[in-house]
């Protein structure tokens, strides 16, 4: 037997021992959402609380990096009525408003999205338990963001967003009077240039080539005019070292390797948009980016993008919140009425929200089945991403149990009775009320389908 075989063999063998299928098939979901929003950063939050004021329940996928790229900021000092905020503050703040809206969180990352027919289909991996999930939407805010590309080289991601930047306008105002590396060779590195000549002391401008690629020359030459900026050309980083004063850059230039030593440093190298799901689906420009047709909608009709996947130039927090507004806005001309998709949504819901201890008592004693219970609170920012998988599971398994919720602020006596005071909690009672399960916290929760799978 070749050794491919004997591996698949091996493999299979395992599965069955732990009951796992080797493929597992994606749960369909029934319901149909008005707006699925890709993303949890800045764009996709702005774009569930727009959503929301006209009534329709949005639906946030956040992906593999809740809060998005600005969490990794220390100082915001742009954004509205704020003197100075960090990106987790700023965060916290936007996803509280958007769940005081009713958004719903699903925490997965979209694996592929079928956009040939309305309702559109998302595949979802669902963080949590791994299950793949198929959710229909009429619309979609794409808001997944774009990563700075990095050099590769040693130190660079040591000293990431400590020493080294990926965007002055952001982090510029640390370098007042000080002396900072641009490292790029293209229209970005000469407007960070622009920009921080006007802040630093000193700024270096380190490029491969023995000249800039550029579509304005007449912009090139007045900031290469500028006396406090000097331009290292046919150099390349080789690694970053910190040191005392700040960076240390080790340098291949024409003349060997030199050291140089810096405040602070900025890659100016371009940025990748997260937009691998979308080729051959949407019209992409020739670096990845989405490329807008009216307003923000892109070649596809209903499917509008906003935030840095759809802006190269920008890439601020405020230009990301503002095309999120206008996307949702434009998504929701679409939406028309919200009444008629509410009502649909609600009729769909397989799980009961009871009100009291002896509704509870009652829905246990006629289930013929186990019933499972979820305790939640208004105040649980967790519940919300939990909120969307239990829905999942109650259309799954609804067969085996009985799905209900309480809420903490609707039902303070089943929280009393069970002495719950952490959440999300689930309980599995069998119908005589025995406690088959208890569990708290998304990671403990995950193991919920396979007790409901023994039972
Ligand atoms: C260190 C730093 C400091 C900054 N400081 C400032 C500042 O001071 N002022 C300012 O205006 N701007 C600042 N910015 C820029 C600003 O953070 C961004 O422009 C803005 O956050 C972009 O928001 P976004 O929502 O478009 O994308 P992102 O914040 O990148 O969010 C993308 C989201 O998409 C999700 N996602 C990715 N793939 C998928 C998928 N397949 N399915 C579902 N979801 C997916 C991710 O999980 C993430 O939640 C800073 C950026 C950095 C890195």
């Amino acid at each position: 037997m070749n050794m491919k075989l004997k591996k698949f063999f091996l493999v299979s063998f395992f599965c069955l021992l732990s009951f796992k299928p080797l493929f597992s098939s994606p749960i369909i979901e029934d319901k149909e959402y008005p707006v699925a929003i890709l993303g949890s950063g800045i764009a996709a939050l702005t774009a569930a609380v727009q959503i929301s004021q006209a009534g329709f329940e949005p639906l946030i996928i956040t992906g593999p990096s809740p809060g998005g790229i600005i969490v990794k900021s220390h100082s915001i000092h742009n954004w509205p009525g704020e003197i100075e905020i960090s990106g987790p503050d700023l965060i916290d703040k936007l996803q509280k408003q958007a769940e005081a809206c009713g958004t719903l969180f699903l925490p997965g990352q979209v694996v592929d999205i079928e956009m040939a027919k309305e309702p559109f289909i998302l595949t979802v991996q669902n963080k949590i338990d791994n299950k793949t999930t198929k959710i229909k939407a009429r619309t979609c805010i794409i808001a997944v963001g774009a990563l700075p590309k990095l050099l590769g080289v040693p130190g660079e991601q040591e000293n990431l967003f400590t020493n080294i930047f990926t965007c002055a306008p952001c982090d510029g105002f640390r370098f007042k009077n000080k002396t900072v590396a641009i490292i790029g060779g293209g229209d970005s590195a000469l407007t960070e240039a622009h920009y921080l000549s006007n802040l630093a002391q000193k700024v270096y401008l380190i490029i491969r080539k023995d000249q800039f690629k550029t579509i304005q020359p007449k912009y090139r030459d007045e900031v290469l005019a500028r006396p406090n900026v000097e331009v290292l050309y046919q150099t390349s980083v080789q690694a970053f070292q910190k040191t005392e004063k700040g960076l240390s850059l080790s340098l291949a230039a024409p003349s060997g390797i030199q050291k140089l030593g810096v405040d602070g440093a900025f890659l100016a190298i371009g940025s990748l948009p997260n937009t691998d799901l979308f080729k051959g689906k949407l019209e992409l420009d020739s670096e990845g980016y989405i490329v807008l047709k009216n307003q923000q909608e892109t070649s596809a009709t209903r499917i509008f993008a906003a935030g840095d996947v759809s802006d190269k130039t920008f890439k601020q927090a405020m230009t990301a919140a503002g095309d999120a507004t206008k996307a949702a806005l434009q998504a929701q001309q679409y939406l028309g009425s919200s009444t008629s998709l509410a009502s649909t949504a609600a009729a769909k819901s397989s799980v009961k929200e009871l009100y009291s201890l002896a509704s509870l008592r009652t829905a246990v004693s006629f289930s013929g089945k186990p019933v499972v219970v979820y305790f939640s609170s208004k105040h649980c920012p967790p519940c919300r991403s939990f909120t969307y998988t239990y829905e999942a599971w109650a259309s799954q398994y609804q067969e085996k149990a009985l799905f209900v919720k309480v809420i903490r602020e609707t039902a303070p006596d089943c929280f009393d009775a069970f002495r719950i005071d952490c959440y999300p909690t689930v309980l599995i009672l069998t119908p005589k009320g025995k406690l088959l399960y208890q569990g708290c916290g998304l990671n403990e929760l995950s193991k919920v389908p396979s007790v409901l799978e023994k039972s």
